[in-house]
């Protein structure tokens, strides 16, 4: 069995709080792929290191602390944001973004690009720390192949939508569009094949694309679904002006979207929102009330413009995790936005205390995802997704100094690679470099799809042939 010994751990950060949550020399003593003990390095030592087969990783110069949580990524799309330097006005609003840029980006997928730039996201996002995403995808085999290439740990989103045809795999055959009962049968599929396969460490969940693009009957099928398997129920809701304006307007004789997605059971405590960013005090208390957890992703909010009430969110007690959005972005940027934007929102209740972006970043994101059990914390017992900040050239997190450490990873931790990354116990990362997939090949790969969409992009606009196709229009009444 796997045996790992961190000894000397200059900071061991078990828990995101300052008060008992640091151990200055402290040492972690995993087995298999769980954290066995952790304490004052001398007692862990001596009580775990004198076995001949334990791997003993000196960590005097390094922070060790839980891997962070990504509660919502669309990991495979980084080809998608070359087409915002090619947009000819601003985007005015999410359906804007997504008749522009997003179906555009999706229609154009192949199960070989989608594994390949999925690569891509998991070495950016182990790179800068994180060992846990939740991936809002299509392509689930895709999906899944990564993963397990990956050895991060996932919570596959099946993502489905019935307003445009989008390709789509099914048994790798690429198919130009499934219908509603077609895209629940994907989903079906691939919850009996995938989840909580890898000893766990792959989940899957059912993904709606959004309440406004789904025909009812879609999202309430998912539901369903859900609750048959007991996975996730998860959905784009209240990203921007735009859309909850015209969504409240769409089922004002219900009391409006929030109200509506209520009633339909579609809120409860297996249901995760993503973003929620337009939500008010009243929509807030009902997310409360049922135990619906948020995706919070405040620097892809704030390019439209929005940034979600947190404060006000964790007043309620609502599960509230932290979302990238964006495979090029990485936890630490998140946490600085978080640290910013809520300090700045002209709103009743600003500020945060300054652990909070941190703890919603590894706690927040794990419960919103509903594997705290697991992960978030180091513990005995959780699974051993440990990440490792090098200090010997350390000059952003300076000073160094156990009561400000939260506060710096949040602030100056933007830029923040990782020297090691270990999921269940299993190093992906060790002292900088990847253990298990060559980094290089992974990024021409990613830059061969990324400069063919460029060319398919380019010539289909040339020839003014339509980048995809609508089925229905949004925001219908049933
Ligand atoms: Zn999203």
């Amino acid at each position: 069995m796997n045996k790992i010994l961190f000894r000397n751990c200059r900071y061991l950060i078990s828990h995101p709080t300052p008060f008992g949550g640091i151990i200055e020399n402290g040492g972690l003593y995993i087995e298999g792929t769980q954290i066995k003990a952790l304490g004052p390095s001398a007692e862990i030592e001596a009580q775990y290191g004198n076995q001949p087969d334990v791997d003993i990783v000196d960590a005097s110069k390094k922070i060790v602390m839980p891997g962070l949580v990504d509660a919502h990524n669309h990991v495979g799309e980084a080809q998608m944001f070359l087409i915002f330097g090619w947009l000819e006005s601003p985007l005015t609003g999410i359906a804007d973004t997504a008749r522009r840029v997003l179906w555009p980006a999706y229609n154009w997928f192949t199960e070989e690009s989608v594994y390949d730039l999925t690569l891509l996201g998991m070495a950016n996002l182990l790179k800068h720390g994180t060992t846990t995403v939740a991936n809002a995808f299509t392509f689930p085999d895709a999906v899944y192949r990564a993963s397990v290439v990956s050895g991060m740990r996932t919570a596959i989103h099946v993502q489905t939508i019935t307003s445009v045809k989008l390709a789509d795999a099914r048994h790798g055959v690429a198919v130009p569009y499934l219908t509603e009962d077609e895209y629940m049968a994907l989903t079906e599929e691939a919850i009996q094949n995938y989840h909580n396969t890898e000893d766990g460490r792959i989940r899957v969940g059912v993904h709606p694309s959004a309440t406004y693009n789904c025909t009812q009957s879609m999202l309430t099928k998912g539901m369903a679904l859900a609750e048959k398997y007991d996975v996730q129920f998860c959905t784009h809701v209240a990203e921007s002006p735009d859309e909850k304006s015209r969504a409240d307007a769409t089922w004002a004789a219900e009391g409006g979207q929030i109200q509506h997605l209520r009633d339909l059971g579609l809120m409860t405590p297996r249901t995760l929102f993503y973003h929620g960013a337009v939500l008010n005090e009243q929509e807030i208390e009902m997310v409360a009330e049922t135990g619906t957890a948020i995706a919070h992703n405040p620097p892809t909010n704030s390019i439209l413009g929005n940034c979600a009430y947190l404060p006000y969110m964790l007043q309620q007690n609502v599960k509230v995790g932290l979302g990238t959005d964006a495979p090029t972005h990485n936890l630490f940027n998140v946490m600085l936005s978080v640290s910013q934007q809520h300090a700045i929102m002209p709103r009743e209740l600003r500020g945060l205390m300054p652990w909070t972006p941190f703890e919603l970043a590894t706690v927040g994101s794990a419960r919103a995802l509903r594997w705290e059990e697991q992960i978030g914390t180091l513990e005995p017992g959780k699974r051993a997704d440990v990440v490792t900040i090098d200090l010997t050239r350390n000059t952003s997190l300076f000073p160094l100094n156990p009561g400000v450490l939260h506060l710096f990873l949040a602030f100056n931790g933007p830029g923040t690679q990782v020297s090691d990354a270990l999921v269940d116990g299993r190093f992906l990362r060790r002292d900088g470099e990847f253990t298990i997939f060559d980094e290089e090949e992974i990024i021409n790969r990613a830059q061969y799809w990324c400069d063919k969409f460029t060319a398919d992009y380019m010539q289909a606009k040339a020839e003014g042939d339509p980048m995809f196709e609508r089925v229905h229009e949004e925001y219908q009444h049933f």
